[in-house]
């Protein structure tokens, strides 16, 4: 989850990175919550271009996920592609190192590394965190669970009546329009 600058040799290097969760630990969290849950191992292929000081990854991520439908609440499993692009940065010397300067940084993006060695763990996490769909369905038409007796509409019928969330046409329906 680093490495070395000494290792991009002749400004560029291709990677393919396979970890397990275990080393994102918030990932883990989000997971014992009953959250997205990603499939291992994770994949990354990284390409690391260096000039000068700074260092540009690009990324891409093949992942899949299980996930809870927003609607129905079943567990379903998802394929993930992203593709996005971290800068590296060097840190500032401890002297010049004055907290507006790194948020500077941040807000641009940018991510400081010190000592030759960039640390990949927490800006993947971060772009994990983001790839993660907020309110996931299962399918577009799916029908979700009958708000009455928590029926799973996708599998089965049941005889409740439904009231409809939004009941202009019921109001309508009332109005004796002339027919013209
Ligand atoms: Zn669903
Ligand atoms: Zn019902």
């Amino acid at each position: 989850m680093r490495l070395e600058l000494k290792h991009i040799k002749g400004g560029a290097l291709e990677q393919e990175y396979s970890c397990s969760l275990m080393e994102f630990p918030d990932l883990i969290e989000i997971a014992e919550d009953g959250g997205p849950k990603f499939s291992e191992p994770l994949v990354f292929h990284l390409r690391f271009q260096r000039s000068g000081q700074f260092v540009e990854v690009d990324v891409r991520l093949d992942a899949v996920v299980d996930l809870q439908c927003g609607r129905c609440l079943q567990r379903f499993e998802r394929s993930l592609s992203e593709s996005f692009a971290l800068t590296f940065v060097p840190q500032l010397k401890q002297c010049e190192t004055e907290d507006e300067v790194e948020l500077e940084a941040d807000e641009l993006g940018l991510i400081p590394y010190e000592d030759e060695i960039l640390e990949l763990q927490e800006a993947l996490q971060e772009q994990l965190l983001m790839a993660v769909p907020i309110s996931p369905l299962c399918k577009t038409s799916c029908q979700g669970l009958c708000p009455v007796c928590g029926t799973n509409l996708n599998a089965e019928k049941c005889d409740c009546v439904r009231k409809p969330f939004n009941n202009k046409f019921v109001v309508l329906d009332k109005i004796d329009f002339k027919k013209s």
